[in-house]
């Protein structure tokens, strides 16, 4: 007989993460084409030779001290170290929030289609998601009305996605200030800013004028250490004591503290590469127009087409056969089966993405 596991976990389904085949090119998962700074590789391997990391030792309170001093200082001029949290990646950072905030039965609020974590983690910690239908007619914009009027007496979080995966749209800074302000001290409003970097801005300094606002950024994407693990949180100071209660210890290995702080220091590898992104994603979206119906505009390092007529399997398939892999959407919640997010590689990966769509499904247009 086997011992029975919660009977919750039902209804929660395994994060599926972006396929990964050997010699493949992989613009299924966002990562950065140009790999980490290499004055993170070095620092780390000069660090490790000489003896300097001590891996037999837990991490040292003293480098995760410097580290949130450094993304402090990175992150604006009015956000204090205090401010500052970390985590195993914004995952780590989101599963502490949600088993702060989620007891028994509460709820949370989720704008969909978006990154399908959330949901799960509110799952994990006995909580209920409620999902809000993103406006897809719009640029897949949040709606604001329905969001508050979803929000009641059990809603303890709301999750906003910003720029959102996979629809690459920002939430404007008038309307999560209505959503904030409007749930005041019932909800804790989570922006996760995994993307700002390529964003043009950053709702970060909400926190300082609002107790319920936290906002999650990352190494993961810009600074291309997503296998390191390694991301954050801008949190009000009143829950930081909550935050080190819940959080597992030591949760940023040795490492990866070093590397987001030689990363940081890197700016200008950090300018390449967002000044790269940029420049391709406008290649990308240009080009993806010219094959599918609509491509909508990013402010992230991924563009979402719509391929219907095609559906987004096929197209995934199409694209797999040619050794490109790219994230068929219809896993995500609410999203349908016609859409399809490309990560924006290099100009060499975007130019083979446009070569194997265009002809097969620009001529299967039938309008
Ligand atoms: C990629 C992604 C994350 C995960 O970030 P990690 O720091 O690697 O855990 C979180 N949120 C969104 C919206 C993402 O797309």
């Amino acid at each position: 007989m086997r011992v029975p596991v919660r009977a919750s976990l039902q209804e929660i389904e395994e994060y599926k993460p972006g396929k990964l085949v050997k010699g493949a090119i992989k613009l299924s998962s966002n990562e950065n084409p140009l790999g980490p700074s290499p004055e993170v590789i070095r620092e780390l391997v000069k660090r490790l030779e000489a003896g300097e990391l001590n891996l037999n030792v837990y991490p040292w309170e003293k480098d995760v001290e410097e580290l949130r001093d450094e993304i402090s200082r990175y992150v604006g001029a009015r956000i204090e170290k205090d401010n500052v949290v970390l985590g195993a990646g914004v995952d780590g950072v989101l599963d502490t929030l949600a088993r702060i905030f989620i007891a028994n039965g509460d709820e949370a609020l989720i704008p969909i289609p978006t990154f399908s974590l959330y949901e799960s983690l509110v799952k994990i910690a006995g909580g209920m998601p409620r999902y809000v239908k993103r406006k897809s007619g719009e640029n897949f914009d949040v709606p604001v009305k329905d969001l508050i009027s979803a929000c009641n007496e059990k809603t303890k979080l709301i999750f906003i996605s910003s720029p959102n995966n996979p629809t690459g749209n920002c939430i404007p800074e008038d309307e999560i200030r209505e959503i904030i302000e409007s749930v005041d001290s019932r909800a804790m409003v989570v922006i996760d800013e995994a993307y700002a970097e390529f964003a043009d801005s950053s709702l970060v300094n909400l926190v300082t004028e609002y107790e319920n606002v936290a906002v999650m950024r990352t190494f993961s994407k810009a600074f291309g250490l997503a296998g390191l693990r390694v991301g954050y949180g801008i949190i009000p100071e009143w829950l930081a004591s909550a935050y080190k209660k819940v959080a597992m210890p030591f949760s940023v290995n040795s490492i990866a503290i070093k590397a987001a702080i030689a990363a940081l220091r890197d700016q200008a590898y950090l300018r390449k590469t967002v000044e790269l992104v940029k420049h391709e994603r406008a290649f990308l979206t240009e080009n993806l127009r010219r094959v599918f119906k609509k491509v909508y505009p990013s402010e992230a390092n991924f563009v979402l087409a719509d391929v219907s007529p095609a559906k987004s399997r096929e197209v995934y398939a199409a694209l797999m056969k040619r050794g490109i892999i790219v994230r068929d959407c219809s896993s995500f919640r609410g999203a349908g089966d016609s859409f399809i997010r490309v990560t924006v590689g290099t100009r060499e990966q975007n130019e083979k993405v446009v070569e194997a769509l265009i002809g097969k499904y620009s001529h299967s247009k039938k309008y």
